[in-house]
């Protein structure tokens, strides 16, 4: 199992495997429950991926199956809540993490297409200062790295420092 390709309207495009991301999904979470103690069974792909027009019929088998769960309502309830507390995203600190402090950062927003700070704001949008190229957003792609650097939390003040404008758009 390799690359997949799909080709659409004459133009191809590449994908990962879907049947490897789910083995590399499925074996991420069977091994995260075997740490938390709960059994698994393990089964091949093919048991497990079916063509859709056989769909209805594989859940009515499976629903016949497992009308008991091995699980009491309260156990699925407390194994519900590991996985989503599991599954948030760590807190890291990444400035720390890496010995960079703020005022190292380069500020302002970078261009699209020569990759450099700054961009002005001018008629509605943002031009480039050094290849004069306009974009109609770049200030979320530059709030996005705030929000990577810094969190979700963020001032006035230190918006417009760390995009490098004078003034805030509303
Ligand atoms: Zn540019």
């Amino acid at each position: 199992m390799g690359q997949m390709i799909r080709t659409a309207n004459e133009i191809e495009e590449g994908f990962h495997n879907p049947l490897e991301q789910i083995a590399v999904q499925e074996y991420r979470l069977r091994k995260w429950l075997k740490q938390k103690r709960y059994s698994t069974n393990d089964r091949t792909l093919r048991e497990k991926v079916i063509h859709e027009a056989q769909l209805l019929s594989k859940l009515e088998k499976i629903a016949n199956k497992y009308e008991k769960t091995s699980l009491n309502t309260r156990q699925w309830n407390k194994l519900t809540e590991k996985l989503i507390e599991a599954h948030t995203e760590q807190k890291i600190d990444i400035l720390n993490k890496y010995g960079i402090h703020r005022e190292q950062l380069l500020k302002g927003m970078f261009c699209y297409a020569c990759k450099l700070p700054p961009m002005v704001r001018i008629h509605g949008g943002w031009k480039c200062t050094q290849c004069g190229e306009m974009s109609p957003d770049a200030h979320m792609a530059a709030f996005k790295d705030y929000y990577l650097l810094h969190g979700n939390m963020v001032r006035n003040r230190e918006a417009r420092e760390f995009l490098n404008v004078t003034y805030l758009i509303s």
